[in-house]
């Protein structure tokens, strides 16, 4: 499925509805020459908001692919096939590039937010990532304190001790790790415990109906526990409307991320959709 299409402007490429959709093969040769290309992979931003007061806590990097003829392929469609190869380095490397840069440019005008990336198994497998990735960095002068990574359970279950080791470099660089789409992976109490990460991302399918859903409340209720009791701040996915955001704020969740706050967007569109949400949010106190 083509979830979360983050459709900012137009639709988005449906390889379903596509009677001439190209197989794995040939779709992973053409994202061979789109990642050589200048504009065809591009990254948009999507806010990350305190829950309490609205302040803008960060962004979350979203890879696009404008294809020059199926149009925009939503990452859920390209990033699994190329997770089977060494593109997803490629790949990881581009977006991180533009994230590093994207970052710079924000805290050159006095915006000093972290920018989350996200990590896929294969990356975090790599021994030279962390390198990699604080050379980059340095290379513009960004400080790791900048720079989150969003990573999986279930990627790190594909080679945990390895994964590990990758992990607790990156960290102790000081760079933020983040449990991504938690609660659908395996959800190993004990590893929870045992991962090196900051902050821990309640899966938005616990968020889409907890207005709602009761069951859904006790659990997202236990799992901020859960976190906060770890030491961890808690992220919910998805969030759509303002019922649902008042309800995570009684939970105390921490950070909210979905449409209702701000879709992924270009870098430009950040500041429009500031003043969007300012807006929408009226007396309450909003620092963004
Ligand atoms: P994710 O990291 O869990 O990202 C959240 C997804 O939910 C994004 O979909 C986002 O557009 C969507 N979303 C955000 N708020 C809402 C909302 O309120 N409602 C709904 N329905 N959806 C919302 P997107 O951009 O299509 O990305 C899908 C997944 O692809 C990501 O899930 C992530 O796992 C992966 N991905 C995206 N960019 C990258 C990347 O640069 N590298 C890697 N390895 N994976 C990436
Ligand atoms: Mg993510
Ligand atoms: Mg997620
Ligand atoms: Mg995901």
């Amino acid at each position: 499925s083509l979830r979360g299409s983050g459709d900012y402007t137009g639709k988005t490429y449906d390889p379903a509805a596509d009677r001439d959709a190209p197989d794995r093969v040939a779709l992973l040769g053409e994202l061979r020459q789109a990642l050589d290309a200048d504009d065809q992979i591009v990254v948009h931003y999507q806010p990350k908001v305190a829950v309490t007061d609205g302040r803008l806590v960060g962004v979350e990097a979203l890879v696009r692919w404008e294809h020059p003829q199926r149009g925009r392929i939503a990452p859920d469609a390209f990033i699994p096939i190329a997770e089977n190869t060494t593109l997803i380095r490629t790949l990881t490397t581009k977006v991180m590039t533009a994230a590093i840069t994207q970052t710079r440019a924000w805290a050159a005008n006095g915006l000093h937010i972290p920018v989350a990336v996200n990590l896929s198994a294969r990356c975090l497998t790599d021994p030279d990532l962390p390198h990699q990735v604080l050379a980059l960095l340095a290379a513009n002068a960004v400080p790791p304190s900048l720079l989150h990574l969003e990573i999986t359970e279930s990627a790190v279950m594909t080679d945990p001790q390895r994964a590990m080791l990758v992990l607790r470099d990156l960290r102790d660089a000081g760079i933020q790790l983040s449990l991504d789409d938690f609660g659908t992976g395996h959800s190993s109490m004990s590893y929870l415990q045992r991962l090196p990460v900051d902050e821990l991302k309640i899966d938005r399918s616990f968020i889409k109906d907890l207005v709602t859903n009761r069951g859904d409340q006790v659990l997202v209720r236990s799992l901020i526990d859960l976190a906060h009791n770890l030491g961890l701040r808690v992220v919910a996915e998805g969030v759509e409307d303002e019922q649902s955001l008042g309800l995570l704020r009684e939970l105390g969740c921490d950070v909210a991320q979905g449409y209702h706050l701000g879709r992924p967007a270009p870098a430009s569109a950040l500041d429009l959709q500031r003043a969007a949400v300012a807006a929408r949010c009226g007396g309450r106190a909003l620092r963004w």
